[in-house]
């Protein structure tokens, strides 16, 4: 997850550094991680991550996000396995989360909101980006305000003077405010009920898919979701685009994407490397990073 110089990582699944490698993407600034739950195939990854990091990669610190139960797995298995008394190769900071805003940057800011899934403290995390006002171009033109750096303030809401001595301000060139775009994520999740408030409206969903309607008994007796579960959600809640993952390797992706788009006929599956860019009201696939697909390892 990108925004602007902001990268987070959500979950961490078995092999998610050589993945990381092999896209090209890089570790820079991937200090990040937010973890849904304690679940192995969200977590063992960090573990891979962590050696990469002893091995030849440096960071400054490793910020992990997760409920308190997933983050006593990562402890015990960053520190009990991996590094076994070795020092860590960089300051690991653990942050318990709760429901609420966990993160907050000037223009944009992560809330998580709980899950009910298999075990304790699963979390699901809402990407919000602040409120702004649109720029109007027309309006500056009509104005005849110079390029430069007056445009540059008054976006950021700043009175400018001109050069010919006029005043300028925000309001002259700002559109009324628009709501920022929004992003939820949900990892694994057994039921979807009280998912609907927090999806309400939003630009994109990311969420588990990881049965078929005609295994809805097994879905639920592991607390997961079928395909058609996720995109009634979708659909109820009025969402923009449903991106669907966690497939299980049983299934082929086409049936899974058919199931879903009966109900929701946007819905697309993401596969690793895939990089997409939601703005608001549009979901934009950006085709630069081919790579090979792999299906998430089974759950433990
Ligand atoms: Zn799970
Ligand atoms: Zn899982």
């Amino acid at each position: 997850m990108l925004h602007d110089e902001h990268r987070f990582l959500i979950d961490c699944g078995e092999g998610t550094q050589l993945q990381i490698l092999q896209s090209g993407i890089g570790f820079k600034c991937l200090n990040r991680i937010l973890i849904t739950h304690g679940h192995l195939d969200h977590i063992l990854g960090l573990a891979g991550l962590l050696s990469i990091f002893m091995r030849w990669e440096t960071i400054e610190g490793l910020e992990i996000y997760g409920g308190s139960w997933a983050l006593e797995r990562i402890h015990d298995l960053l520190f009990g396995v991996v590094l076994r008394g070795a020092r860590a190769p960089m300051e690991l900071r653990f942050h318990p989360i709760q429901e609420g805003v966990i993160f907050e940057a000037e223009d944009f800011c992560i809330s998580a909101f709980p899950v009910y899934h298999r075990g304790p403290d699963c979390f699901g995390f809402l990407f919000e980006e602040k409120s702004r006002r649109p720029f109007l171009p027309e309006k500056a033109d009509a104005l005849a305000i110079p390029q430069g750096p007056w445009r540059r303030d008054l976006v950021n809401g700043q009175t400018v003077e001109l050069p010919d001595g006029r005043r300028i301000t925000p309001d002259q060139v700002l559109g009324p405010e628009r709501p920022g775009t929004r992003l939820v994520h949900v990892g694994d999740a057994g039921r979807v009920e009280e998912l609907r408030r927090v999806c309400q409206g939003v630009d994109a969903l990311v969420i588990e898919a990881t049965y078929l309607d005609g295994e809805s008994d097994m879905a639920q007796e592991f607390a997961h979701l079928t395909a058609r579960q996720a995109a009634e959600l979708a659909l109820k809640a009025g969402v923009g685009h449903l991106i669907l993952t966690h497939l299980s390797r049983r299934y082929r992706e086409r049936d899974v994407l058919a199931e879903a788009r009966s109900v929701f006929p946007g819905a697309i599956v993401a596969r690793d490397f895939d990089h997409f860019q939601v703005r608001r009201g549009e979901l934009v696939k950006v085709e630069d990073r081919p790579g090979p697909v792999s299906a998430s390892p089974p759950e433990a």
